[in-house]
């Protein structure tokens, strides 16, 4: 039973570390809340990232959500900034911290531990010249600064972004708004293939060549030179800065280190309850394991909002509040251009590699009655098992809202 004034600590302080930290004041007024993060601010909103390179976020403090000091004012945390949690002693309950500015070595003794410490951008190292001072990857605000800033300096005009996921769409877009030639390369044969079918990608394809975003598909980055960059096709394309946005990789050295249980990815596994196999240490976010919820596969859903409803969950275990249902079916929304993009559960692809029956229904409707001014269509497509009939996904795509589909 947990008992008043508990000493909580947490790492890592944007999406899943702040939530819990204000999840934890919120049910406990007592509790000694700790709350650690290696870089300089918390809780910054890296979905606005590629928003910040098109100009349509001038100011850079934008980013940030909440200063450190706001959220010690409003929620009585005490937030350790530039503090990068090294090392746990589970046995002794017991965290140590290296302090980057006042460049000590501290101990912080803990009931509950929870991590949040996030996901690193994936560089494919067989890549050659990929170490080179013009290739950026974007996950946090020190990032889309240093892009910014070597824009500035140097005289970029072309822009290559690698990997055509929804944060590679999201940067060629912002790219392309300000300004620069942007050329997007995918090796699959289609962009979005984690999260729509290949008949939904061509819609958003023609979107992208519609503003002028020069897409290659089936193609891979194999060589960076300072000029140029080579594709495994051969075909070479002018360039002066790169993007890899190829995937994340979980950000678990230190829950490697400490005997944490890993998945095969490498990814931290938990219980229902966000329970580590260390007791009293709880992990949620980019960092953990999740469980699909339609087919009951273990799945990484690498997104702010669940990282938020883990925190919520974590901590209403140890508070010993319901435990609501720890499936995920996971949703996404992106807005390209003129269009926004739906999705949800599983697509064709996925579908067919678990050998589960389906059959898809597409329909494009208008989104107002025809009748109005601007009635323009949405594109929908649903997946669903035979013969039982049970929805298995859904796409959407169209000029207005898609969402509400849903
Ligand atoms: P993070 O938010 O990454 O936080 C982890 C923090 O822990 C980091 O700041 C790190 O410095 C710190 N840390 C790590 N180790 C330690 C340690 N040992 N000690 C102290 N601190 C440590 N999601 C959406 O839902 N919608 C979107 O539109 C969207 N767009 C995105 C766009 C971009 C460009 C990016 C990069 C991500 C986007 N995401 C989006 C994903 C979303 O940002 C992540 O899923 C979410 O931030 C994960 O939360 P987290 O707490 O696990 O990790």
């Amino acid at each position: 039973m947990i008992n008043l004034a508990n000493k909580i600590i947490v790492v890592g302080g944007v999406a899943g570390g702040a939530s819990i930290a204000a999840r934890v004041r919120r049910l406990d007024e007592n509790a000694d809340i700790k709350m650690f993060e290696k870089g300089p601010n918390i809780s910054f909103s890296n979905c606005s990232l590629p928003y910040y390179l098109g100009n349509v976020i001038e100011d850079v403090n934008d980013l940030y959500v909440i200063s450190s000091e706001k959220f010690h004012n409003q929620n009585n945390v005490n937030v350790f900034t530039n503090c990068e949690v090294i090392d746990v002693d589970h046995k002794n309950h017991e965290i140590l911290v290296k302090d980057f500015l006042q460049k000590k070595i501290k101990k912080y003794k803990y009931d509950y531990l929870f991590l949040s410490p996030g996901a690193y951008p994936i560089i494919p190292e067989n890549i050659v010249g990929v170490n080179k001072s013009k290739v950026f990857t974007i996950r946090n605000v020190e990032d889309v600064k240093q892009i910014t800033s070597y824009c500035n300096k140097k005289q970029v005009h072309n822009i290559a972004v690698i990997g055509g996921g929804y944060i590679g769409l999201e940067t060629a877009e912002n790219l392309k708004l300000a300004g620069y030639k942007v050329s997007l390369i995918e090796e699959q044969n289609q962009v979005l293939s984690n999260n729509i079918d290949y008949d939904f990608a061509q819609i958003v394809q023609k979107e992208l060549l519609d503003n002028d975003v020069n897409v290659i598909l089936n193609d891979r980055l194999q060589k960076i030179t300072d000029e140029e960059i080579i594709l495994s096709s051969g075909k070479q394309i002018q360039n002066d800065l790169v993007i890899m946005a190829v995937g994340i990789k979980p950000n678990t050295q230190l829950a490697r280190k400490i005997g944490i249980n890993l998945n095969k990815n490498g990814a931290i596994k938990v219980d229902a309850n966000y329970e580590t196999n260390l007791k009293d240490i709880y992990a949620v976010g980019d960092a953990i394991e999740v469980v699909n919820g339609i087919t009951q596969e273990p799945m990484q859903l690498s997104l702010a909002w669940p990282a938020q409803i883990e925190a919520r969950r974590a901590v209403d275990h140890i508070y010993h509040k319901d435990i609501y249902d720890h499936n995920f079916i996971g949703a996404s929304v992106i807005h390209l251009f003129q269009q926004n993009i739906a999705t949800v559960g599983l697509t064709e692809c996925q579908l067919k590699n678990r050998q589960i029956d389906y059959e898809t229904i597409t329909v494009v409707v208008p989104y107002r009655l025809k009748i109005m001014p601007h009635s323009n269509p949405v594109d929908l497509k649903i997946l669903f098992s035979v013969p039982e009939g049970k929805i298995l996904g859904a796409q959407a795509i169209g000029v207005d809202a898609v969402d509400p589909l849903y």
